[in-house]
């Protein structure tokens, strides 16, 4: 249909042309009526499929990023989330040291670090885990992550393997690689080696 001013359009009567208009208008409003209610029913479907049942809302946790949670990092003992405490005072008494490593289990505790900067409290509130599904926080997943790096670098990735039960915990250094910074996970016998670009990958609060 022609709908210039000119000529063509002056032969059909206004009246008429109004309403091939008014019809033509509600033809496109129940066009764009019926793609939006099928845009709405999709949006309904996909809200109904991403609610979640309590059974299994069970199964995830919320647990991390509470106030009274009490999981720790694997590798320093740090407070998931809590990171490392302001009031914090380095621990050289030895046999708290021993205890940190041999009791507990914590082969790099943070109160025996010497060198912790602001910069390492920040990144101790943040929380990560690894492809093995442990947990680690962003203090030490920031020092395995750039030694590794260093290691590729150096063509040396393997870590000097400390027997806990020969050496002298007091005189052991902390912020040493070897210790801080393992190539592999070291929760009970996982074992896994932090192998690949993206190993670990942060939580998000
Ligand atoms: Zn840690
Ligand atoms: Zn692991």
């Amino acid at each position: 249909m022609r709908q210039d001013d000119g000529g063509e359009s002056e032969e059909i009567p206004r009246g008429i042309m109004d309403e091939i208009r008014r019809r033509e208008q509600i033809s496109e409003d129940m066009r764009i009526n019926g793609r939006s209610r099928v845009a709405d029913k999709m949006k309904v479907a996909a809200e109904s499929k991403a609610e979640i049942s309590g059974e299994m809302a069970l199964m995830f946790t919320n647990a991390l990023c509470t106030p009274d949670n009490d999981s720790l990092c694997i590798l320093c003992g740090v407070e998931l989330a809590e990171g490392i405490p302001e009031d914090y005072i380095p621990i050289s008494d030895p046999e708290k040291m021993k205890s940190l490593v041999l009791v507990d289990k914590f082969p790099a505790p943070y109160q025996c670090c010497r060198k912790l900067t602001t910069i390492d409290r920040d990144l101790s509130m943040k929380i990560f885990f690894g492809k093995c599904g442990h947990v680690y926080c962003g203090r030490c997943v920031n020092n395995i992550v750039r030694n590794s790096k260093q290691g590729q670098r150096n063509n040396k990735n393997k870590r000097r393997k400390i027997n806990y039960d020969k050496v002298s915990i007091a005189s052991l250094d902390f912020d040493d690689p070897d210790i801080c910074a393992p190539s592999k996970c070291v929760a009970g016998d996982c074992n896994r080696a932090f192998r690949g670009n993206y190993y670990f990958r942060e939580l998000y609060r």
